[in-house]
């Protein structure tokens, strides 16, 4: 089941890419894997998947230390400083970061453990009242702020559309975010690089990726629904 969930959505990106003109290599399909078990993360390492999604430091950094192939995992939920030594040095990349707070903490723990770490911006495009992340008019003088730390290096943005019926009432929300990827881009502001767009989960990949998402978060399509009562 999870190899053929697998494969249609991998399908459905490259289906995607097509009807916009992109090249579906532009595309990276992270396997959100936030609750599943990790039999389930190797049978997908099995069919050579590699990038894995979790939202929670401490199941990431368990589930890292527990996997039997190094494969890349990102942190793609919400992060709270104490956290940051758990995810330091493990994740890939940090998808959520929101503010200056936490990117202090996060330069603090990647000086101590003598490495530079790449993070995303969350921008909260579509402003609701409900999400992390910061507004798009925000967005350019957070990244100029954190450009200045060294052992950070922002590599892109990242937004989380609204849960809608219908996916094509993001497909602005996802236009405006490549607007401003591309806009703070044109600024060629030192130590930052704009070329990750990591937008689009399950309901809404294939807009996303139709607008220029270079990143997807998927994981019900992959592994089917979730449990939160166990
Ligand atoms: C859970 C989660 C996803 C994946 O959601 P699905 O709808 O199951 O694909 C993507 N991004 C973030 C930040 C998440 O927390």
């Amino acid at each position: 089941m999870l190899y053929d969930n697998y494969k249609e959505v991998q399908n459905n990106i490259i289906k995607a890419c097509e009807k916009a003109g992109r090249n579906p290599d532009e595309v990276t399909l992270i396997a959100v894997s936030k609750t599943k078990p990790l039999s389930d993360i190797e049978e997908l390492i099995s069919y050579g998947v590699k990038e894995f999604g979790e939202n929670k430091p401490q199941e990431m950094k368990q589930k890292i230390e527990e996997v039997s192939t190094p494969v890349n995992f990102h942190l793609i939920g919400h992060l709270q400083t104490n956290k940051v030594k758990y995810v330091v040095g493990k994740a890939v990349l940090i998808h959520s970061v929101d503010s200056m707070h936490l990117a202090e903490a996060i330069e603090k723990e990647s000086a101590k453990k003598d490495i530079i770490t790449d993070i995303l911006i969350e921008v909260n495009m579509a402003e609701e009242e409900t999400k992390f992340g910061l507004s798009a008019k925000d967005t350019e003088s957070l990244v100029r702020e954190i450009s200045s730390l060294p052992h950070i290096r922002i590599k892109g943005l990242m937004t989380i559309a609204p849960f809608v019926d219908d996916p094509e009432e993001n497909r602005p929300v996802f236009r405006a975010m490549k607007e401003l990827l591309l806009d703070i881009k044109s600024k060629n502001i030192d130590n930052v690089d704009m070329n990750i767009l990591s937008m689009g989960m399950t309901n809404d990949y294939m807009v996303a990726v139709e607008e220029g998402s270079t990143m997807v978060r998927v994981g019900t399509a992959i592994f089917g629904a979730r449990n939160y009562n166990i």
